[in-house]
């Protein structure tokens, strides 16, 4: 399949995670038509029709057994709405538009700034994009200063202030030291943030040291977010993770240490379902993260199996992955333990032990608070568009040279977005409050909504009314129901 180069453009805007799965969806919708080329005009036409005509999402059904049987697959693995419309302006344009007619001053908002290096290759990695290489991350250390720079010049007359931060990636903690302190006294400098702002650095304990560790707090870092996936050496091996179960503990532990004095919080993302793993290694990981560090929040999500990763290319050669039933049990086994272990429940996946760890930028992205894009490959948003920011790092250096903002494309929410966010983040922390949808709509929904829920409850997937609450077997099947939830909403908008 021919893809031209504005195709590839558009694609290229996109988060790294999703692009893989995009082509390959384009490519079949492109095939179904008949055709051999994709061009931007189509690839635009897929992104303003939103959903593809061969999804199909069938609504729960009512079994015995909700946590096993309630639908046949999950329809996705995150959340996210669909159905922007692309913008005729220029993108970047109308992202400092957008910047500067903010509505309402005192509403949330927060950054994203993108790292795409690594110096290694996880099986399972969607988000890698480019090899570290030392002179490669100097300059592009240099771009994004100058990203945040022309960002912040318009930014700083909004009145608008940013409350979180991250740096994600790639692997933020694969900067050097000066790099780490640079970037964030930019941010500090450049950008309007609260006096609690989260600022929070992504990344692997590999490399991460003491010095480099210390540069990211005495510059104002005060949250770390690592991805640990699993403490059993013999599959982190298998998936390329390069530390093993003691200096995993060690490093965190010295993390701990160094960022008590600054109040810091250090979270951790375990994964379930990986090659190989079974229960009692998945309920390890989850003791020995709990019960031999001092971390202060852990993460618990589903493998995620991308399209474009080694992982997929790999599987026929790797031990056996738990299948739908399995992975199941496994969240079930993981909600236990965490419950034994006294952890608060901050959504689904997050669980916290301590006030520090607010995981303000993760439940704020499920609600589609405004973002600032920074960095090659940053999405955002703001005042009801979506904006995708040039993931090509020697492009992103050329635009920033020539002081022009990297957004590359954007598209406008529709008129539903606001209502489906809402809905989103609610499941997303375990509850369907519709006074509060309603008032995000300003109208009613009773008529639009209750036959669904009470099918949701009958299934097994619901339970009380005001408001309702996800049942374990609802929180399995979140990432569905936040899809049907979306598309009734989106009957909103006509
Ligand atoms: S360390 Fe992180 S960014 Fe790097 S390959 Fe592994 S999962 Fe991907």
């Amino acid at each position: 399949m021919i893809w031209t180069e504005e195709a590839e453009e558009l694609l290229g805007a996109a988060p790294a995670f999703v692009r893989g799965q995009i082509r390959e969806k384009t490519e079949a919708q492109a095939r179904g038509a008949q055709r051999t080329e994709i061009d931007a005009a189509f690839v635009k036409s897929l992104q303003s029709g939103g959903r593809h005509p061969g999804d199909n999402f069938p609504p729960p059904r009512v079994t015995e057994d909700p946590i096993h049987g309630a639908f046949d697959r999950k329809y996705g693995v995150h959340a996210g709405m669909s159905g922007g419309s692309a913008v005729t302006e220029n993108p970047a344009d109308l992202f400092f538009q957008c910047l500067e007619n903010t509505a309402d001053t005192n509403a949330p908002a927060m950054a994203y700034l993108h790292v795409p290096f690594c110096c290694t290759r996880c099986l399972f990695c969607g988000f890698y994009a480019e090899t570290t290489e030392p002179t490669a991350i100097a300059s592009y250390t240099d771009a994004v200063v100058r990203d945040i720079e022309l960002t912040g010049s318009v930014l700083r007359h909004t009145g608008r202030k940013l409350s979180a931060v991250y740096f994600g990636g790639g692997t933020p903690t694969d900067l050097q030291a000066d790099e780490l302190d640079k970037l964030i006294r930019t941010i500090r400098r450049e950008l309007p943030l609260t006096d609690d702002c989260e600022i929070t650095v992504e990344g692997r304990l590999y490399d991460f040291t003491d010095e480099k560790v210390s540069a990211a707090l005495d510059a104002g870092a005060n949250r770390f977010s690592f991805g640990v996936q699993s403490f059993d050496t013999k599959i982190r091996r298998m998936m390329g993770r390069i530390l093993g179960r003691e200096e995993l503990i060690e490093r965190l532990n010295r993390m701990v240490e160094l960022g008590d004095p600054y109040n810091a919080a250090v979270v951790i993302d375990l994964i379930y379902a990986l090659p190989g793993q079974r229960e009692a290694e998945w309920v390890d990981s989850i003791d020995c993260g709990v019960n031999e560090t001092g971390i202060h929040g852990l993460d618990l999500y589903q493998i995620n199996l991308l399209p474009a990763t080694p992982l997929m290319k790999k599987l026929h050669a790797l031990p056996p992955m738990a299948d739908l039933k399995q992975q199941a049990d496994l969240f079930l086994a993981g909600r236990a333990r965490m419950m034994e272990h006294g952890f608060d429940r901050l959504s689904i996946a997050h669980w916290g032990r301590d006030p520090r760890e607010r995981n303000r930028y993760n439940l704020w992205n499920k609600r589609d608070v405004d973002c600032v894009p920074l960095g090659a490959g940053a999405g955002g948003r703001w005042s009801g568009c979506r904006f995708f920011q040039q993931s090509d790092v020697h492009r992103f250096s050329g635009s920033v040279a020539e002081k022009l903002k990297p957004v590359i494309s954007a598209s406008r929410n529709p008129a539903c977005a606001s209502v489906i966010a809402e809905a989103t983040g609610q499941i997303e922390q375990r509850i369907i409050d519709i006074p509060v949808l309603e008032a995000c709509a300003g109208r009613s929904l009773g008529k639009l909504l209750f036959p669904m829920l009470g099918e949701w409850k009958r299934a097994g997937l619901l339970e009380g009314e005001d408001p309702f609450r996800l049942t374990a077997a609802g929180e399995f099947w979140s990432v569905n129901l936040q899809k049907l939830m979306g598309l009734k909403l989106m009957k909103l908008a006509g």
